[in-house]
């Protein structure tokens, strides 16, 4: 099943790669775009004699393993793997690389969910974490301990856009010889390629830019350790949380224009950003791309955009960031990120509540917006009413 008869070139650019990489036109009927396989089961020719590989779907499915080798091709790995969630596919992966009395280093800043599958979950069974600030390569190696197996960053992060040197932790994890994790939601690998960069596993909620119109829930991992891949197969189907053949389906839809949006995501949320840090109603502006950011030289290095998400702090505290969350408009307030329209929230009762108390609790007077790809005047002017 991975012999595509128009395999994509390494030459090829990413724009090319989105498009058509695990994707040739269907060998039957030239249908050109991945069919649904809405299938669980398929006739073999002969006891053991399979088409193509294909024996039951939980194993492996067409649509799936089309997003599979577009995934790979993306993050330039040699092996994806497409999920039910990002929280799915996170799971696999500690499941794959942990065993009891194992330690991880995770971001002091780490999505509210993996934070809570390390602290809640994980920790049940053994496995043992401690948080330190990514973007100081110092503070990471000062967590290592002994019986360290993964160094996990999140860069940009969620929801403070704090910026970690990629390269300079593989460094420290190679010489350490711990694993590097990055979730690349935030940037997607058209904006980052977290494996070029020296990292060993690229973690994605597919849910947010791949898939791109807040239409899907879906997770990946990707490697380029060949040996990694096969274990992080063997456990994708052993545990079963796979992306179903529609889902699949959609994310590889999303992905074709992952390109163009990415461009325009970064585009708008850099005139948002710098009107917010003139605003006199905002105190502090969390932007990559601002040059006042403390990671602006490193995202400009390991960027090539600074992406969609923007936070901001505003003055008037708490009440005054929920209010402006209840006052916009244009901007849809719920949770999630990365689709064509814009939304905004309060992490502090939202998407990070279950951090609250811990060390990754975020400022109560923190405004998440994701930036869509609508008219950047229009989401200005809602901005601007928001904030009074
Ligand atoms: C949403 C998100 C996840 C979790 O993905 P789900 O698809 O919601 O399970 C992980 N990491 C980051 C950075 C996210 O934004």
């Amino acid at each position: 099943m991975n012999d595509s008869p128009h395999p994509p070139r390494a030459h090829q650019h990413f724009e090319t790669l989105a498009i058509h990489a695990g994707q040739p036109a269907d060998e039957q009927t030239g249908a050109v775009v991945t069919p649904i396989y809405q299938v669980s089961t398929y006739k073999q020719d002969g006891v053991g004699g399979l088409r193509g590989g294909y024996e039951y779907s939980r194993s492996a499915n067409p649509t799936r393993t089309a997003l599979e080798q577009n995934l790979a091709a993306l993050e330039g790995g040699s092996r994806g793997l497409a999920f039910a969630s990002g929280l799915a596919a996170e799971d696999c992966l500690l499941r794959t690389l942990l065993t009891p009395g194992d330690h991880v280093v995770i971001p002091d800043d780490a999505y509210g969910g993996t934070f809570r599958l390390f602290s809640k979950v994980a920790e049940r069974w053994g496995v043992k974490w401690s948080v330190a600030d990514t973007s100081d390569v110092q503070a990471v190696r000062d967590a290592l301990r002994p019986e360290t197996k993964a160094v996990w960053v999140e860069t940009p992060s969620n929801p403070l856009l704090g910026i970690t040197d990629i390269a300079a932790l593989a460094g420290v994890a190679r010489q350490a010889g711990v694993r590097l994790v990055v979730d690349n939601t935030f940037a997607s690998p058209y904006l980052q390629q977290p494996l070029a960069l020296g990292a060993d596993v690229v973690v994605h909620s597919t849910t947010k830019y791949m898939g791109g119109h807040s239409d899907v829930v879906g997770g990946a991992l990707v490697t380029s350790d060949a040996a990694l891949g096969e274990e992080l197969a063997y456990h994708q189907n052993a545990m079963g949380a796979v992306a179903g053949p529609f889902d699949a389906w959609l994310v590889l839809r999303g992905i074709k224009t992952l390109a163009v949006r990415m461009d325009r995501h970064s585009a708008n949320a850099g005139r948002i950003a710098e009107m917010l840090a003139g605003h006199a109603e905002v105190t502090r502006v969390h932007y990559p791309g601002l040059a006042s950011h403390p990671g602006h030289e490193i995202a400009a290095k390991q960027m090539r955009g600074f992406g969609g998400m923007v936070s901001f702090q505003v003055a008037g505290g708490e009440e005054a960031a929920v209010a402006v969350c209840d006052r916009a408009r244009l901007f849809t307030l719920g949770e999630s990120l990365g689709g064509v329209e814009s939304l905004i929230e309060h992490p502090g009762r939202m998407t990070h509540a279950s951090a609250a108390g811990s060390a990754l609790e975020v400022p109560a007077d923190l405004v998440r917006i994701s930036v869509g790809i609508e008219a950047v005047d229009d989401l200005v002017e809602d901005l601007r009413q928001a904030l009074g």
